[in-house]
């Protein structure tokens, strides 16, 4: 698959002094927003045809800048403003995020201007954020860092490097923070939404539609490496690159972790252990299904902690169901579980029959939901905001999905799996038919072990409830 184009953007950082230091204004992003849900932000959007008026990207991204804080804020500026921006630089994202190539200027608030906005939360518009407010830049990247109890405080890199310089020179410097023009725009091999959380996500050979697995680096100088799955070496490239960079400033490598055994999440495994001389962590499950294990390699089971330099405890949860050994991490008062393959933001997961169980995954879904997570981190795709909803969506929709499972067994009296599959999957493409087949066993063999359906070898067959009999 080729890279689309990426879409040409452009952000504004509204600056004003405060008491303490220079103050941002940051909304937080809906979490309904497809792109960096309940992430911090500075106004932002795509550069438009009607930003060009005949001159380059880059004066249209000038335009669109301060076009989009006034379609998101309201706050309209006087002609000069286009000559008092301040360019950062440009960036660019990439692996499973959209790709986006996105030019960042600041704009300094004279103090008339800043009273002017003083309220600008009032007029934000409701279809981006849910709220907003004007923060010393020092304030958010305290938030930033992981600060329990209290939900982790999401933000980008960029926002974080643009926070970072406002705070150390007062915001008067004019130096570039990324790229100069397009080409150099450096690439966002890895998100780090707060402080010692960062996912890097490594091509691996997954189910479609996911192509990527998030590795991820736990840790401020202690690190636990989860999941570093990846094709091969090139694959696995971009975490080494960050490894090595973070070990020559001192951090160390702590250990590795697998959530699970699949392909999709060990591949690393063998470079990383020898390269930084890392013990792997997993259930014995897990170690119990992997070949050629590290020297030294753990088992760790439910209720476990690793110790790392996190302002909160990193407690494994066994959430069996995907995989039998499937472990979670809950880093319990910070509110963030990085959930492996229990859920992903947009594919759905597989329960195979041969090594998964329906029930054991529900069972996993609902103890995860009853931990009040505030931000679920998947192996696959962005990061999920509204865990509650997320968790409680996908409960529902096994459990639709059973019930049409059972529905179409007791049309039939008898049958093999495969005649059921077109009943209950008639609305999805006959080419996931063979992996449907896989889900619909397991909804078989969860109706077995509720007694609500019996299987000997060969077929199907439905019971009827005690009701049915009275
Ligand atoms: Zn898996």
């Amino acid at each position: 698959m080729t890279h689309p184009e990426p879409t040409l953007t452009a952000s504004l950082t509204l600056i004003r002094s405060g008491p303490a230091g220079p103050e941002v204004f940051l909304g937080k992003r809906r979490r309904d927003r497809s792109f960096l849900p309940g992430f911090h932000a500075f106004f932002a959007g795509k550069v438009e045809g009607v930003d060009f008026q005949g001159t380059d990207r880059f004066d249209a991204s000038r335009r669109a800048a301060l076009r989009e804080c006034f379609e998101e804020s309201q706050a309209a500026f006087g002609d000069d403003a286009l000559d008092r921006l301040q360019f950062y630089g440009w960036w660019a994202t990439a692996g499973w995020m959209h790709p986006f190539l996105t030019a960042f200027f600041g704009l300094h608030l004279t103090a008339k201007e800043a009273k002017r906005f003083d309220s600008l939360q009032d007029t934000l518009d409701p279809e981006e954020f849910e709220s907003g407010r004007w923060i010393a830049a020092d304030d958010a990247l305290n938030h930033w860092e992981l600060s329990p109890p209290g939900p982790p405080f999401l933000m980008t890199r960029p926002l974080v490097t643009i926070l970072r310089r406002l705070a150390g020179d007062a915001g008067t410097s004019s130096d570039l923070l990324f790229g100069a023009d397009e080409e150099a725009a450096p690439f966002s091999e890895h998100l780090e939404p707060c402080g010692g959380v960062a996912l890097v996500p490594l091509k691996t050979p997954t189910l479609p539609p996911a192509t990527h697995t998030n590795a991820l680096i736990l840790g401020q100088e202690e690190l636990l490496i989860v999941d570093p799955g990846a094709w091969d070496a090139p694959s696995l490239r971009p975490l080494v690159d960050i490894l090595r960079d973070r070990v020559a400033s001192g951090h160390e490598v702590q250990g590795l972790f697998l959530t699970h055994h699949h392909r999709d999440h060990v591949g690393g495994i063998a470079e990383l252990s020898r390269g930084f001389n890392a013990p792997l962590f997993a259930h014995p499950e897990t170690l119990a299904r992997l070949d050629d294990l590290p020297q030294d390699s753990r088992a760790i089971t439910d209720g476990e902690s690793i110790s790392l330099d996190l302002p909160c405890p990193v407690e494994a949860l066994h959430t069996p169901g995907h995989a039998p050994g499937h472990l979670a991490l809950h880093l319990d008062s910070c509110g963030i579980i990085a959930a492996g393959d229990l859920v992903a933001s947009g594919s759905t997961i597989m329960i195979d029959p041969d090594e998964g169980s329906m029930a054991r995954y529900l069972q996993s879904l609902r103890r995860l939901k009853a931990l009040d997570p505030a931000v679920l981190i998947p192996a696959h795709g962005g990061l999920i905001t509204d865990p509650l909803d997320h968790l409680q969506a996908v409960i529902d929709h096994r459990l639709h999905r059973e019930a049409l499972v059972f529905d179409a067994l007791k049309n039939a009296g008898s049958a093999t799996a495969d005649d059921l599959i077109p009943a209950v999957y008639s609305d999805v493409p006959r080419a996931v038919w063979p992996l449907a087949r896989q889900s619909l066993i397991s909804h078989l063999l969860h109706l077995v072990e509720q007694d609500r359906a019996t299987y000997d070898g060969a077929v199907y067959r439905w019971v009827p409830s005690p009701n049915t009999l009275r």
